[in-house]
């Protein structure tokens, strides 16, 4: 993993001259707040404009508007509950056929809506040897599990060495279990993903990566050369793109993104309304907005149709796709969204 830049004197000086008092005030607390300190990659950083609405800018510089979110009764700090579904230290099993497995603690930087930001401002190193037995040994006993998920962090940024131990072992204890990398180091730190890396991938399918893009503009040229070559080795992508206030909730934004996608032989596959984590509302944009801006996304020609437009019900209710008529009525400030069993979920009407 490169270097990551964690002080604001260490930014490119267009950037760092960018950089408000009462934002350099901010920062400089995280730390001693403990919450999600500030981290990005000399990459990701060079996509940025000097501009406090900059789309990437605002995707991983603190914004003081973090703090007026942290509390209140939509900050969930384990927004998709998934402490529920947690059967060992290591993996959460909330659907029948796959599995989470929080394999690795690190990111090539931190993102400001992430929806583990409680988790990642503790940090959690990558998987080790004695914190996969349980794991191997729920898989073992769980034969309708189909895929495992590693996610985590993003394990992209442990060394080749561990992710192959890592695949290694589930391979040897199971060897038509399908792997999802889930991942936005293509993003961060695209470098990352040499010849090297990408024949590892391989060798261990089925494996697929699942990789967060959220800008057209994330898409850099050594990016696409990343994502060209794991399609191009036959590992399939998929795209997952939260929807962001500020940063891509614009028909126009989004369509160019998932045009480009497809043009790099990716599939756009989720459009997340934000998860609930604290610290990151000025990110959401109102569900019907969401729900109108999908409308017009939807008017694509054949081939070119946007992803589903899902929500991770907060505290638990899983995933469900988003339509008019998910929406069961209203309490107080929050639309009720109705999930599959017909229970009703409190989401944020703002
Ligand atoms: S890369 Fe993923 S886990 Fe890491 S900070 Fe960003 S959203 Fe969170």
């Amino acid at each position: 993993m490169p270097e990551l830049i964690s002080s604001i004197d260490k930014l490119p000086p267009c950037l760092r001259d960018s950089v408000r008092p009462e934002e350099r005030a901010f920062v400089q607390g995280l730390e001693a707040a403990g919450r999600l300190p500030f981290a990005v990659s000399p990459h990701y950083a060079s996509l940025a404009r000097p501009d406090a609405e900059d789309p990437i800018r605002r995707q991983f510089f603190p914004d003081p508007r973090e703090s007026l979110s942290e509390t209140g009764p939509f900050a969930l700090p384990d927004p998709l509950g998934e402490e529920r579904y947690r059967v060992s230290p290591r993996l959460i099993h909330q659907y029948p056929d796959r599995v989470l497995l929080l394999a690795g603690g690190a990111c090539a930087g931190y993102c400001r809506h992430c929806f583990r930001r409680v988790r990642m401002s503790g940090g959690m190193s990558f998987i080790a040897e004695d914190e996969l037995g349980p794991v191997l040994s729920y898989l073992g006993v769980h034969p309708e599990i189909r895929e495992l998920l590693v996610s985590g962090g993003d394990p992209l940024t442990a060394p080749d060495e561990e992710l192959e131990s890592l695949f290694a072992q589930v391979r040897r204890h199971n060897r038509a279990l399908a792997l999802r990398v889930c991942t936005r180091v293509p993003v961060t730190d695209p470098r990352r993903l040499d010849a090297g890396l990408i024949e590892l991938c391989r060798r261990y399918r089925p494996l697929r990566f699942s990789v967060h893009i959220n800008h057209p503009r994330e898409l850099s040229p050594p990016t696409r050369l990343a994502l060209e070559a794991l399609a191009g080795a036959g590992i399939p992508v998929l795209v997952q793109t939260v929807l962001l206030k500020g940063v891509n909730d614009s028909a126009a934004t989004l369509s160019s993104l998932f045009r480009e996608c497809r043009g790099l032989g990716l599939l756009p596959y989720y459009l997340f309304q934000l998860d609930l984590a604290p610290g990151a509302a000025h990110f959401r944009v109102a569900l019907r907005r969401g729900l109108a801006l999908y409308r017009e996304l939807q008017k694509a020609p054949a081939g070119a149709e946007p992803p589903v437009y899902a929500v991770d019900l907060p505290g638990g209710g899983g995933k469900i796709p988003l339509s008019e008529e998910k929406i069961a009525g209203e309490r107080g400030d929050a639309l009720l969204l109705k999930a599959p069993d017909g229970s009703l979920w409190a989401y944020p009407a703002g």
